[in-house]
């Protein structure tokens, strides 16, 4: 529902300060949202306290969304909070004036330090005790994060306590349960990003800067150049579109512009100047910030593979088994290398920058954007090396020796080149661009071994192919149009990249990556460690984590110690919000989500225990993993990047079993 800038405006009379919005006004917000579950509800709420932020204090909009996403930085300035309980304590205990011992028990009373932080900080209040503090605004909490985040250093853990003291000193008892829960990095409230997003591009279609609003009253388009512009801003430009579609297409855009620039400071700024339809031209793709990359979704069989792509022209590349990189190359001549999950990894693999500049080096290049898989080398061999090779890699250069498992960049496309972005250009101008540019570097660089195949693709070509690239230490291949519904999409499991394992040929057609939700005690030779996990799909819609499987194998001993040991500190006394686990179910110890583990599985069933994509298939009946075996960690996905349910529900349809089923019964019940 619409409501004027102006009536939101005289609500408040905390917002007439000036000094930016008072703190206590998200902390209230937050508080609400702890109570909600329903994610509209909760964008609702976020959308309002937005609204207002864009009228009252638009300098302070994108401050109050990180405190909201509970960062401090883009993810990829790799600036994490997650203090420590203990440094978190210390400050707490100088603050409320309160004992080490009573600090502890109420601790062991409570099992939740911002609850903790709550309660002895409320008691100073009512007490009186000191000086009234000056009021905190939001300003003042995230310049303290950042702060608190960047000490380093002999003294750093007393420096962070006494920076962390002085925000809590001027801080109230709600405010201070989340000043901690902040500091800690995890407010657990269940506000996903994608929630943030939806509310921010709501809150800019209801509510608009001046500057946007004089912006629009200027604008005059011909109708031939509104046809230039995206859809969703073409939406947008029509006077006569109804309210519910402007706020889906500002979602749209939003959302879009996130993929590309993954910086909620530029859409922001640009937002708050320039009209939505126009947010596309100010948060582009730029060399030095990663974009998300695209995705492909699962098949089974070549046959699949040609009656999905029927009519068009594609590739069939080699799907390398390594980590996948995103190389930039900045207009300073820097270069930054990012991980899947948009992390900074420059430093993890030093010699990935040197061989792409190397294999640039005779062509005048400036900028470029370039996707890429870095796969571990035996150069003797001259053969790639599987991923589990790789992955002991860290652990080499942690000890700071010279790398005994040596990398090769194999690239397999191109996003930017010289200043320009290749988006929207097809797969086969980015790849002409990138073979163009770019030269094969013995043992250092090369392209992605690849067969191009005519909609009447030869099956037994590319099943030929396919064994090949397994030969070759591959995982099988991935398959891409390119002339037809070819440009790069960031962020989307896209249908025109389809991925073909060799391994799921049969079965469910992939693996599949879960959150561990809790666990059991162990029996037998397992007792001392937990014995099988619970584990979750996440749900983009409700922004929850479904149970799909039970997972006892597929461990080795060494690993279900390393697994115990890096789930300590993730523990949860009760389930924590936004689980959806049956009760019959119920695990010996929750954790907070935090990591996600790739599983095999035999297939996919309807169950009445398990919860994935619940409803979806029969009523009150979820989708569950039958005989789940643990494959590997995860560290390059974050929880919300783990196999969501609607993929699920896309395999479980998948699977020849249902699909016979369905065609026999002509219906899905
Ligand atoms: P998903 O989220 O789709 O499950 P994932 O990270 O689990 O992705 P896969 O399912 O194995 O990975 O498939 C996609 C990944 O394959 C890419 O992220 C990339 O790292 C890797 N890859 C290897 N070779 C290629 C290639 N030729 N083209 C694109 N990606 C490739």
């Amino acid at each position: 529902k619409m409501t004027s800038n102006e009536n939101l405006i005289t609500k408040d009379n905390a917002w007439e300060t000036g000094k930016g919005m008072p703190f206590s006004i998200l902390t209230q917000c937050l508080e609400e949202i702890e109570g909600i579950s329903a994610r509209l509800e909760i964008q609702q709420k976020c959308c309002t306290m937005f609204r207002k932020l864009i009228t009252l204090c638009p300098a302070d909009l994108v401050t109050t969304i990180y405190l909201c996403i509970n960062a401090v930085a883009p993810s990829y300035e790799c600036i994490e909070l997650g203090i420590g309980d203990s440094i978190l304590q210390k400050a707490l205990v100088e603050a409320a004036g309160t004992t080490n011992a009573a600090m502890k028990a109420k601790l062991k009373d409570m099992g939740d330090l911002g609850l903790v932080a709550q309660a002895v900080k409320s008691k100073v209040r009512t007490l009186g005790f000191g000086a009234k503090p000056k009021p905190l605004v939001v300003s003042d909490v995230l310049a303290s994060y950042r702060k608190v985040a960047s000490i380093s250093g002999t003294k750093s853990q007393s420096v962070k306590v006494g920076e962390i003291k002085k925000i809590l000193n001027r801080a109230n008892g709600i405010d201070s349960k989340f000043i901690v829960r902040g500091l800690q990095g995890k407010l657990r409230i269940g506000l996903a990003k994608s929630s943030v997003l939806v509310a921010l591009a709501h809150a800019f279609v209801l509510t608009k800067s001046a500057a946007v609003q004089e912006a629009e009253e200027k604008l005059e388009l011909t109708e031939e150049q509104i046809k230039e512009y995206p859809e969703a801003s073409q939406t947008l430009l029509n006077p006569k579109t109804p309210i519910g579609e402007r706020l889906e297409a500002a979602v749209i855009i939003v959302k879009k512009a996130y993929s590309e620039c993954s910086n909620v400071d530029q859409i922001c700024d640009a937002a708050l100047v320039h009209p939505l339809h126009d947010l596309h031209l100010h948060c582009k793709l730029e060399p030095g910030r990663p974009v998300e990359p695209m995705l492909a979704k699962p098949t089974k069989s070549v046959q699949e593979v040609l009656k999905r792509l029927e009519g068009q022209r594609f590739t069939c590349e080699y799907k390398y088994d390594g980590e996948r990189v995103q190389v930039h190359l900045c207009p300073d001549g820097s270069v930054r290398c990012f991980s899947r999950n948009l992390l900074d990894t420059t430093d993890k693999f030093p010699e990935a920058p040197e061989f792409v500049k190397e294999a640039c080096a005779d062509t005048n290049v400036t900028s470029f954007v370039l996707d890429a898989e870095i796969v571990a080398f035996d150069s003797a061999k001259q053969m790639l090396v599987p991923f589990q090779v790789l992955s002991t890699r860290k652990r080499e250069m942690e000890k700071g020796e010279e790398a005994k498992v040596k990398v090769i960049v194999q690239a397999f496309d191109l996003m930017y080149l010289n200043g320009e972005s290749l988006l929207l250009k097809s797969l086969s101008d980015r790849r002409d661009l990138l073979k163009k540019h770019f030269k094969v570097v013995e043992d250092k660089f090369r392209f992605a071994v690849s067969i191009d195949a005519q909609e009447d693709g030869d099956t037994a070509a590319i099943e030929e192919f396919l064994d090949a690239a397994i030969k070759g230490q591959c995982e099988g291949l991935m398959v891409k149009t390119l002339d037809t519904n070819a440009i790069y999409e960031p962020t989307k499991r896209s249908l025109n990249w389809l991925k073909l394992k060799k391994d799921y040929l049969e079965g469910m057609g992939d693996s599949v990556d879960l959150v561990p939700l809790g666990a059991y005690f162990g029996q037998g030779k397992r007792t001392g460690t937990y014995g099988a996990y619970l584990l979750g799909c996440y749900d983009t819609e409700s922004e929850e984590l479904q149970s799909v499987c039970k997972c006892g194998t597929g461990f080795s001993d060494e690993n279900l110690k390393l697994l115990m040991e890096g789930l300590e500190d993730a523990i949860e006394e009760t389930k924590p919000k936004g689980y959806v686990v049956a009760s019959t179910l119920e695990p010996d110890v929750w954790f907070k989500p935090c990591q996600v583990w790739e599983v095999k599985a035999a297939d996919l069933s309807t169950s009445s225990t398990h919860k994935g994509a619940l409803g979806k298939v029969a009523e009150g009946r979820g989708i569950g993993l039958r005989f789940p075996r643990f494959e590997r960690l995860r560290p390059d996905k974050k929880v919300e990047q783990a196999t969501s349910s609607e993929q699920i529900l896309d395999m479980y349809y998948n699977q020849d079993s249902v699909k016979d089923f369905i065609q026999n019964e002509g219906g899905d019940d």
